[in-house]
């Protein structure tokens, strides 16, 4: 597999710590009843976007983590090319998201769990490698995949429990 960990392609330094960041913002999703999907935009070691999924919140079909911090990036850094910069998130892209990344000129994309449903980057459709669309990012997938898929896992396990509790701070405990 390309450019997924375990496949003999070491983690840069900064990665675990930067996915940390993007599982934070996703768990502040369940908060306002949105799947737990976080994202941050890194440039020069610095944090210039975050966001969590918003769809719910906004009503909105777009408000995909990714899409909203690469918003935020674009005006944090006063353009819309993101060049030089690493967007962090903790599900694989999906096809919008993935367009937005090719649109954005993102250097590089991190994700932790893989969306064999749904994901752009080799798991239901490839885009993100696709050499039709160049310039494309390097793509890299399993960072902190396990604690991702964690937070999925019991958010979709709390919504099929009856009577289950709501609150903004139910998943901060899972984040590793
Ligand atoms: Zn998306």
């Amino acid at each position: 597999m390309r450019g997924v960990y375990g496949a003999g392609m070491p983690p840069a330094p900064d990665d675990e710590r930067w996915m940390r960041r993007a599982l934070a913002e996703a768990a502040r999703a369940p908060g306002h009843g949105d799947v737990p999907i976080g994202c941050v935009v890194v440039r020069a070691g610095e944090l210039v976007g975050a966001a969590c999924n918003e769809r719910e919140l906004r009503q909105d079909p777009t408000a995909h983590a990714e899409c909203l911090a690469i918003r935020a990036a674009a005006l944090s850094l006063g353009g819309w090319r993101l060049p030089g910069s690493t967007l962090y998130v903790t599900l694989e892209p999906c096809p919008m998201c993935a367009g937005a990344i090719l649109q954005a000129r993102v250097e590089r994309v991190v994700y932790a769990a893989p969306d064999p449903k749904a994901g752009a980057a080799g798991g239901a459709v490839d885009l993100l490698h696709d050499a039709r669309l160049a310039p494309r990012p390097r793509v890299e997938g399993g960072v902190l995949a396990g604690p991702a898929a964690d937070l999925l896992r019991a958010f979709f396990a709390e919504r099929r429990e009856p009577g289950a509790g709501r609150g903004p701070d139910r998943h901060a405990d899972r984040i590793p």
